[in-house]
């Protein structure tokens, strides 16, 4: 019997295909075989996340050592470091995964449970506990092998796709998706403007989230109807469902070619102001879908992608090919490159020490100020890579005035290195910053003074103001971006960027979201920044629209303070 069950519609769009169980848990890792020829690769895998999981052992006892945390830590790490040499651990996984011809997590949790049970045989309660370190052990072998995922389900010949659902999905697990002819998303949690949401999106790949147990209802390999822009998912639909689904899938494809035509009509309103329509990346494979909707630019480029997902950093010669390739595909357009925004859901392999609350903690600048060497080499190569395109530089998640200054004299010392090395920049870059906490928002008169731009993190900055975690589906209800409070930051904003002559664009997802167009238009804003998928809808919005007859409405909304009241007055702009 088909049934539909409802989550949250994060990336738009409708997938059919089969399901490709994706498992978090240590004792629902799946079973699958390994083809002969792909033995050394298996084999390879699971030697590279003992390596990772060492580094990030290692990491975790310099924390400790250093006196974060208490140091009977130190010791039980180091008796985890041993396990990771263990032949009774990693010897036996390895004999399994060539006798058995396994994958390689399934190996180990076979394996555990083996010294589990052996170890539930020992009468000294303080070995007897130690079971608990294997575990642990293989929990973090299990993780770092989901995130590299290995052989996927070749693709079918029933023109279907495949459908990934799983618990959860890191951005790095999404991106690794990448090349994997994935159809849809699905995942049992996770809100609209998680970093997995943005991805998927960016993939324009149709996703929902937060369905909080479809893992649990669905089968490996059984049909299943994705329907990203609903937030439905129907498990064993039958042939009549298809059909229909196949029809609102093509009806969908018409619509997005029809929108084509307006590919190289200028975005202007009906009262002639001029629009820039930027869009987002995560690399230089997103540059291709930026020029087939003829983007004005790239109004932020998540660098991050290049750090997460993966055991060793970018070096300095590595970051400058992916910026330059970036800004040369892009030519004259201006190409905004945000440094690397790494931390909360965006952990870096090997990270030193898990954080109790990772979105108020060490992420975006104040990492990159914790690490001012791994900072100065992003620097580098970005300044090494303006001679050429059109570079600006933005720094995210800036709260302190401090936190400006010690990123420009970063900035500057870089400067000065590359023209002690004779090497070639262009001096005009310019570096701005995101508002994205509220309290840069209310004190905008220190980042107005020392930056040349400004962009709103409006996924970050409903998070921090509303104190709702953006990838936490239990709360995603609460994620408003019609909230006055929202409001009244976004619109002082980009009231004081045009007071002072300082561009503002907006560049979260309230960007690319055609509902909110009339509303970000009426405040002033004159540059969008979206995923590429949005660019030519958002062009429709802007076309149709009149600023001067918005503004007034717009500066009465901002004055509201009810929900409803607004939620209904945005609608009417539409009129
Ligand atoms: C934002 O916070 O709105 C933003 C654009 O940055 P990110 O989504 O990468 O945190
Ligand atoms: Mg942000």
């Amino acid at each position: 019997m088909p049934f539909a069950i409802h989550g949250l519609p994060v990336s738009q769009g409708i997938a059919i295909g089969h399901v490709h169980l994706v498992s978090h848990a240590l004792l629902e890792v799946n079973h699958y075989h390994v083809a002969q020829r792909h033995l050394d690769e298996e084999l390879e895998r699971l030697d590279d996340a003992v390596a990772t999981v060492q580094g990030e052992l290692i990491g975790l006892k310099a924390a400790a050592t250093a006196g974060h945390t208490h140091s009977e830590v130190g010791a039980f790490v180091d008796l985890q470091i041993m396990l990771l040499a263990d032949p009774m651990l990693i010897g036996a996984a390895r004999e399994l995964i060539g006798e058995r011809r396994c994958n390689a997590e399934w190996a180990l949790v076979q394996q555990m449970e083996h010294l589990v049970e052996q170890f539930q045989q020992i009468e000294d309660p303080y070995l007897r506990e130690r079971q608990a370190d294997v575990v642990q052990v293989v929990e973090r072998l299990v993780k770092v092998l989901l995130g590299h995922p290995g052989h996927l389900p070749p693709k079918r010949r029933d023109g279907l796709g495949t459908i990934i659902v799983a618990h959860d999905l890191s951005p790095a697990d999404t991106i690794s998706f990448r090349d994997h002819n994935i159809s849809g998303f699905v995942t049992d949690v996770g809100g609209p403007t998680s970093h997995t949401a943005i991805v998927a999106r960016s993939l324009a790949i149709p996703a929902v989230v937060g369905l909080h147990h479809i893992r649990d209802v669905v089968e490996d390999d059984e049909l299943l109807i994705v329907d990203g822009t609903r937030g439905v998912v129907i498990i064993g639909p039958d042939e009549r469902t298809v059909e229909e689904y196949r029809l609102r899938r093509s009806e969908l494809e018409l619509e997005r070619s029809k929108l084509k035509r307006l590919k190289d009509t200028p975005a202007t309103t009906l009262d002639g102001e001029d629009v820039s329509l930027l869009v987002n990346i995560e690399g230089p494979k997103d540059v291709a879908t930026a020029r087939s909707v003829n983007a004005d630019g790239v109004g932020l480029y998540r660098t991050e992608f290049l750090f997460i997902g993966r055991d060793t950093l970018p070096d300095e010669d590595e970051q400058y090919e992916a910026y330059r390739s970036v800004l040369k595909t892009m030519g004259k357009r201006p190409v905004t490159i945000r440094t690397f925004d790494v931390g909360a859901d965006k952990a870096l392999n090997g990270a030193a020490r898990p954080e109790p609350n990772p979105a108020l903690g060490l992420r975006a600048v104040r990492y990159s100020l914790a690490e001012p060497k791994m900072f100065l080499t992003q620097l580098r190569a970005l300044l090494r890579a303006s001679v050429h395109g059109r570079l600006r530089i933005m720094v995210p998640m800036l709260a302190h005035a401090h936190e400006i200054d010690q990123s420009l004299a970063l900035v500057d010392k870089a400067r000065a290195e590359l023209r002690a090395e004779r090497i070639k920049f262009d001096e005009s870059v310019e570096i701005g910053g995101m508002i994205e906490v509220p309290a840069a928002a209310l004190a905008l008169g220190m980042f107005i003074r020392r930056l040349s731009f400004l962009s709103i993190g409006t996924n970050d900055l409903i998070q921090y103001t509303l104190a709702i975690d953006r990838a936490n589906e239990s709360v995603a209800h609460l994620y408003d971006p019609l909230h006055p409070a929202v409001l009244k930051l976004i619109g002082g904003t980009i009231q004081a960027g045009a007071r002072y002559g300082l561009p503002v664009s907006v560049c979260g997802e309230m960007a690319g979201d055609p509902a909110y167009t009339l509303l970000l238009l009426g405040m002033g804003l004159r540059n969008f920044s979206m995923h590429p998928a949005n660019v030519l809808e958002i062009k429709q919005q802007v076309l149709r629209a009149d600023v001067g007859d918005l503004a007034p409405k717009v500066q009465r909304i901002l004055k509201m303070d009810e929900q409803a009241r607004v939620r209904e007055a945005v609608e009417r702009l539409a009129g």
